[in-house]
């Protein structure tokens, strides 16, 4: 049995939609097994939820939930199913919206219990379309239903250890049928919904293919595959036809858009593959990514990637740098401020460390806590590009090729690291020269 799951833009639009449920008949009639679908919510549901959420604390509610209504009811007409299908749902929806606006307060948790209706809605559109289609036991169900049991950490949640067994127990009661899951939610052990983050639902796949044991987990997105850089900066960019789990979670890690950076974690477990494919162009051979991978001596960077609007901090400190305990008290400070840390680099006096977090409070916050002992300062709109390719441990060399190229473009490069796996090496620019240093990147590992 294989898992395929269909992002937004493949269940996007009728037409697209449509494509997906082609693709469920083609499997079934090439394996004659029926395979397990998660689908994501329709493309850009997901923001319009969460900003009804945030319209509905100051009691604007009618014309955001409208508009969602809206677009769940053309995707009912444009494919002719029967117009009853999700309602309940909305007016639970409607409820919820009137309730936020009672309490005035919108929490993680009710942004994820909003959230929810858009993978709560397309499953029911996809599996009413596979039954119209003649597959008369399609059902939908919700994740939370068939065993997926989480943490309480809303809108970043993690699946509990015994989320595993529990979906391959729950599993048996359907087996046979063709079920349809939502991504991206679940629920915690008090019985509220969570979400597991923005693109969570590559996660849940991911989930539900390891609880089942299935032969592969089929990621099917409105792109040929992971690319071997951001395709709006490089025309040429190129589909990868194999990598291994390690280089797919640093590059997701790193900014590549395809693949949830959980995603490879519950598939690497259990050794299951994950394939990238395209819905649009569903011959095409996209991302086979597997525990070994593959080297390719002409190809020792797989794919360059980055991820924009980061902060640094810079930490001086003449006295305290080089005795014991020191780092310990700066990540402990870092720690208690919720401020997650990413790239670090230290020196006899300075310590230099990269995050993601932007919010002002929290890094004024951490500011003034770390100033009790040393001299800090904080920088915005950095970026860290990342080079990623198992080829590169074997190949000497490498990182005198990036830093020649980058220089070559004239910028400079801010802080360097290269980890202990020597599958990837980092560095931190101006978000300003992005575009820049990755075509010099592209151009000197990927050029003719
Ligand atoms: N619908 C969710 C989002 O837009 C999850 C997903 O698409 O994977 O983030
Ligand atoms: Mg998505």
């Amino acid at each position: 049995m294989k898992v395929m799951k269909f992002g937004g833009s493949s269940v996007g639009k009728p037409d697209a939609i449509t494509r997906c449920a082609e693709l469920v008949e083609r499997e079934i009639k090439k394996s004659g097994e029926k395979p397990l679908v998660v689908v994501s919510a329709y493309s850009k549901i997901t923001d319009l939820l969460l900003d009804a959420a945030g319209k509905a604390v100051k009691g604007d509610i009618e014309a955001p939930y409208a508009a969602i209504a809206k677009r769940h009811a053309d995707m009912l007409n444009g494919l002719g199913l029967d117009e009853t299908i999700g309602q309940k749902n909305l007016a639970e929806l409607h409820d919820l919206l009137n309730g936020i606006h009672m309490v005035k307060e919108v929490t993680p948790r009710l942004y994820d219990f909003v959230a929810s209706f858009g993978e709560r809605l397309s499953s029911k559109t996809f599996a009413a379309l596979m039954r119209k289609r003649g597959c008369a036991d399609a059902e939908a169900v919700n994740a939370y239903d068939l065993g997926y049991v989480s943490d309480s950490r809303f809108m970043n949640a993690r699946p509990l250890p015994e989320t595993y067994e529990s979906i391959a127990k729950a599993y048996e009661a359907h087996r046979g049928k063709l079920l349809v899951v939502t991504g991206f939610i679940a629920k915690d052990k008090n019985g509220d919904i969570t979400t597991n983050g923005r693109s969570g639902s590559d996660f849940s796949a991911s989930i539900f293919g390891a609880a089942l044991e299935v032969e592969e987990v089929q990621v099917w997105k409105d792109v040929p595959g992971v690319l071997s850089a951001d395709p709006t900066l490089i025309k040429d960019a190129q589909p990868l036809p194999r990598l291994s789990f390690e280089e797919a979670s640093e590059l997701a890690y790193y900014g590549a858009e395809v693949l949830h950076p959980a995603t490879m974690v519950p598939a690497m477990r259990r050794g299951i593959p994950v394939r990238v494919l395209h819905t649009f162009d569903p011959d095409a051979p996209g991302t086979l990514i597997t525990p070994e991978g593959v080297l390719d001596p002409a190809h020792p960077v797989k794919s360059i990637v980055y991820k924009e609007d980061q902060v640094l901090i810079n930490v001086r400190s003449e006295r305290m740098l080089g005795m014991e305990g020191f780092m310990a008290r700066l990540f402990e400070i870092f720690a208690r401020n919720g401020i997650v840390i990413d790239m670090i680099s230290t020196s006899e006096v300075s310590v230099s460390l990269t995050t993601d977090i932007t919010d002002e409070k929290r890094l004024e916050a951490l500011k003034k806590d770390l100033l009790e002992s040393s001299k800090v300062e904080i920088q915005r709109e950095k970026c860290i590009v990342a080079i990623v390719g198992e080829g590169m441990k074997h190949t000497v060399g490498l990182a005198a090729r990036a830093f020649t190229a980058v220089a070559k473009g004239g910028v400079s490069l801010q802080m360097i690291s290269q980890g202990a796996s020597e599958i990837n090496i980092t560095f931190l620019i101006d978000n300003s020269e992005i575009p820049k240093t990755i075509k010099s990147l592209h151009a000197e590992f990927f050029g003719k």
